[in-house]
């Protein structure tokens, strides 16, 4: 298999050095841009596997980038803010970011989030020829034909909501779903701001999840931002 060809688009010198060197130690091939125009021409003339998008460039905002990205390519995209705003990741994600990370991070963080999108990337690769319409996750089994959730083989009994939330998560698992984006789906826009209710929801959703065999922790919350499903256990 081919090394993933990352691109990295950072306009911050000791940061693109950092991102460099370890991607570099770890097998990646990689290719550079210190702008916004640079990144938008890289990836459409190199087709990445990722790219790391800094979301303060010199010649325009990350999230342009990403909207301009995101007209022609579904390649998976990392931003990575220096700002702590939660509302420029937000804005990153809704616009078709897959995942984020806060400056300053460390190189386990960093690999960790590759690791995530990689594996994703691959299910994405083998869920697409199949055509599946039951989808697992450690002991987790949803037949989306049948709408049944199953846990350690023993079916679950979910609320309307709930197995909508979870349908949500599961078809884009690994990636970060803000707020909004769930309650337009569930609800539609008249819900916007009642993350109050979506909360509650994601709870009772969890607790049944997560009394099941292994007690995988399948749900993860991003504070101020949003929920992912995570991949857990083994797939196979
Ligand atoms: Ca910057």
């Amino acid at each position: 298999m081919n090394k993933p060809l990352i691109l990295t688009v950072e306009d911050d010198v000791p940061v693109r050095n950092l991102i460099t060197t370890t991607l570099k130690t770890h097998g990646y091939r990689i290719l550079l841009a210190a702008n916004g125009e640079a990144a938008i021409l890289e990836a459409s003339s190199h087709n990445p596997d990722i790219i790391l998008l800094d979301l303060g460039l010199p010649d325009m905002d990350g999230v342009e980038v990403i909207k301009k990205i995101r007209t022609w390519s579904n390649v998976p995209i990392i931003v990575i803010s220096a700002r702590s705003e939660d509302a420029d990741k937000i804005e990153a994600l809704d616009s078709g970011a897959d995942d984020y990370l806060t400056k300053p991070f460390s190189v386990e963080e960093l690999l960790a989030r590759l690791r995530v999108t990689q594996r994703r990337l691959a299910l994405m690769g083998t869920e697409a020829g199949q055509q599946t319409s039951v989808f697992t996750n450690g002991a987790l089994k949803i037949d989306y034909a049948a709408g049944c959730v199953y846990l350690g083989g023993e079916e679950l009994h979910l609320t309307p909501i709930e197995y909508k939330l979870l349908c949500l998560l599961s078809q884009n698992v690994g990636k970060v779903l803000t707020h909004t984006f769930i309650t337009r789906n569930i609800w539609g826009s008249s819900w916007d701001n009642d993350i109050a209710s979506l909360r509650v929801f994601m709870a009772s959703l969890r607790k049944k999840l997560e009394k099941g065999p292994g007690k995988y922790q399948y749900i993860q919350t991003h504070i101020g931002i949003g929920y992912r499903m995570l991949r857990v256990g083994n797939d196979d």
